[in-house]
């Protein structure tokens, strides 16, 4: 039996036949290759599942569109009813989930709990918005006549997600897609199958408790040739992909190719600017938690800090001090700070970075190092890395997806800093810390911060659900969850209704006949 209850977990949430360490347990959801999912907290097989074949795929497309044909005509606020008793079943799995999460992905309990959280809190913002998906009433230049705008669902929205957020960004996309009266197929990453499983157990008791059918939520497993299925798809409207920008060109090419509509959640490059007037305590914190929170996994990771000469030394010294201070182990054990990377290969990254800016002439000031020995048998556990480089090294201007932070310098105003936080092909998530105002002002102005989310005295990583989530340049453009982010999922249609028995056209044209 695993410690930290992992055993009593896959228990709760249906998992039971998927025997843990063992190779023996294949949970069946289809006939294709099968994919073994390890953990990277101890290098155990956590279990095995089918990936979907294309026959199967076509199966699944055929099950989603009868679905979709039944829950378009269900009143948006009785989907709301169902996006609420999901979220109730979430309340009552979320801490199972979590260590599931947890243990399968590797980021810390508390933060497979605030995942599990998220798909709470954007299930409650669902329930909302199941009221208010509303359009403009416009007046119309003809008497007589009434113009509206109304939105209606798109059909089938393609799911392809990352595995550093295995079940919330499914959620963020499933929760709002579905009270907008569309259907759902999601593709998991290959790394984190099981979790895939686990929601799809989940909402699929829903459905059928409110006797609904299954296909209004659909799981398919596999690798990236199960993914373009859907992107070359035209019987997907929408492909919502979550991960590198890498995978997020191609998806966008061949959804474009076929002028679908995608929603592109790709890489970010993010960094915190600390300024002459910053709270240094805070920013310590804030940047710590940023580079090192998720082992550096998160999209919205911090990896680059741009800090002003004046104040350089001492906040290098300090965040160094701090480093020397974290726990690196099991994520489940909620004493250790840092967890390990997702899997081999990422190691290999992390010591490909790590090289690559010594060669560019980096200096590295807290040595990365790949950890042995007990605990760590995994291989997948490094210790977190500062290096002081420049902001125009080949490596730096790259997303390492691993706990790397660069110190970067800047002098003279907050401007030079801007200039250097937007200088990358990057830009989802950046942060200032200053007490200052006019340069907080100037941060967030027209000519400040080109990224989608712009912080003042808060981290770059850490997302709330009620703001749109995503970013510009190459994060891809797109908008998840808050705010007006249900659009997308919608089309909208304009109508104009003429009550009268005469025929008057549009901009006084004159058609006798
Ligand atoms: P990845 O690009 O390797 O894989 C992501 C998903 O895309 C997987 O499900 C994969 O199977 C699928 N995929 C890959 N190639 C594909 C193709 N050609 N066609 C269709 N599907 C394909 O990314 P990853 O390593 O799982 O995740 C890390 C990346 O995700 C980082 O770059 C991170 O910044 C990004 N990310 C972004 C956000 C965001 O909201 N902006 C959130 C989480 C992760």
């Amino acid at each position: 039996a695993l410690s930290f209850g992992i055993d009593e977990a896959l228990k709760q949430l249906g998992l039971q036949e998927i025997n843990h360490g063992t190779s023996t347990g294949v949970h069946s959801f289809g006939s294709g290759e099968l994919i073994e999912s390890f953990s990277p907290v101890d290098g155990q097989s956590i279990g095995k599942v089918t990936s979907t074949t294309k026959e199967e795929y076509e199966k699944v497309i055929q099950t989603a569109t009868k679905a979709f044909h039944h829950w378009r005509k269900v009143p948006a606020p009785q989907r709301g009813e169902i996006v609420r008793q999901f979220g109730e079943k979430l309340r009552e799995l979320k801490e199972p989930l979590g260590k599931l999460v947890s243990y399968e992905m590797g980021k810390s309990y508390q933060e497979g709990l605030g995942e599990v959280q998220e798909m709470i809190d954007i299930c409650d913002f669902a329930v909302g918005l199941s009221r208010q998906l509303h359009g403009l009433t416009m007046h119309s230049e003809r008497p007589g006549h009434r113009m509206y705008e109304q939105y209606h669902p798109l059909g089938i929205a393609g799911i392809i997600s990352a595995f550093n957020f295995p079940v919330a960004v499914w959620s963020w996309n499933t929760a709002l897609a579905w009270v907008c009266g569309d259907v759902c197929v999601w593709k998991p990453s290959e790394k984190t199958p099981l979790c895939g499983v686990a929601c799809q157990s989940i909402i699929a008791e829903v459905l059928r408790e409110n006797n609904l059918p299954e296909g209004i939520s659909c799981l398919i497993n596999g690798d990236y040739t199960v993914g373009e299925f859907m992107s070359h798809d035209k019987r997907i409207p929408l492909v919502s992909a979550t991960g590198s920008t890498r995978m997020g060109k191609i998806v966008a090419q061949a959804v474009a190719a076929r002028l679908g509509k995608s929603l592109l959640e790709l890489g970010g490059n993010n960094a915190i600017i600390v300024t002459p007037d910053a709270d240094i305590k805070m920013t310590v914190i804030g940047a710590v938690f940023g580079a090192v929170g998720t082992a550096g996994q998160r999209c919205t990771s911090t990896r680059r800090l741009i800090i002003h000469e004046s104040i350089y030394d001492k906040v290098k010294k300090a965040l160094v001090d701090a480093y020397q201070q974290l726990r690196i182990g099991n994520p489940l054990d909620e004493n250790n700070h840092v967890g390990p990377l997702i899997d081999l290969d990422a190691v290999k990254m992390y010591n490909s970075a790590l090289q690559k800016v010594a060669e560019e002439g980096g200096n590295i000031i807290v040595e990365g190092e790949v950890l042995s020995g007990e605990g760590y048998e995994s291989g997948c556990y490094v210790k977190p890395a500062i290096v002081e480089a420049d902001n125009t090294f080949k490596i730096v201007q790259e997303e390492t997806f691993a706990p790397i932070l660069y110190l970067l310098k800047y002098s003279g105003d907050v401007e030079n800093a801007i200039a250097m936080q937007n200088d990358v092909a990057q830009g989802l998530s950046s942060a200032i810390m200053t007490n200052n105002l006019r340069e907080a002002e100037r941060f967030l102005s027209v000519a400040g911060s080109d990224c989608g989310i712009a912080n003042v005295n808060i981290g770059t990583s850490g997302a709330e659900i009620g703001g749109a989530f995503g970013g510009e340049k190459e994060t891809g453009g797109g908008r998840e969850s808050g705010s007006d982010a249900w659009k997308v999922y919608m089309r909208r249609q304009t109508n104009t209704i003429n009550y009268t028995a005469e025929l008057p056209l549009a901009q006084g044209i004159k058609f006798d006949l």
